[in-house]
This record gives C-alpha cells, sequence and structure tokens, in this order.
C-alpha cells in the first residue's frame, strides 16, 4: 500500500494510505480529517480518521507493515 507522509510527532513521520477511501465519512463523503491524538498507544502509530459531526470513521495504522 502507497502512503502519505501528513505530519510527525517528536520526529517521526505519520504516514497514511494514498488512497483517500479510509477516510470517507459513512454518513456524507469525503469530511473526514485525521486525529493523531486519538488511539495513539506509542508515538501516533495509529490516527483516527474523525468527522466533525459523526465522530470517529476508521482508524489506520500507517506502521502495519513495520510490526
Ligand atoms: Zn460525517
Amino acid at each position: 500500500m502507497d502512503y502519505n507522509e501528513i505530519d510527525s510527532v517528536v520526529g517521526v513521520p505519520i504516514r497514511v494510505p494514498a488512497s483517500e477511501d479510509y477516510r470517507r465519512c459513512s454518513e456524507r463523503g469525503n469530511d473526514c480529517v485525521p486525529d493523531p491524538n486519538f488511539g495513539s498507544d506509542e508515538l501516533g502509530a495509529r490516527i483516527a480518521l474523525a468527522c466533525p459531526e459523526h465522530g470517529i470513521q476508521s482508524v489506520v495504522d500507517p506502521f502495519e507493515d513495520r510490526r
């Protein structure tokens, strides 16, 4: 899977899948935003995609292929 780097936390890059399908709100489409502060258990390893209206839509793990 391809990733885009969107941010970094204490020097560790945060990457998300290049495909935008993961961030679509199930109710309205693509209005979800990455929330690195939710669900992070170690250095932002997991990122939640939250819709401002409908809450968490999905959680991605950018480092899945490194575990
Ligand atoms: Zn929504």
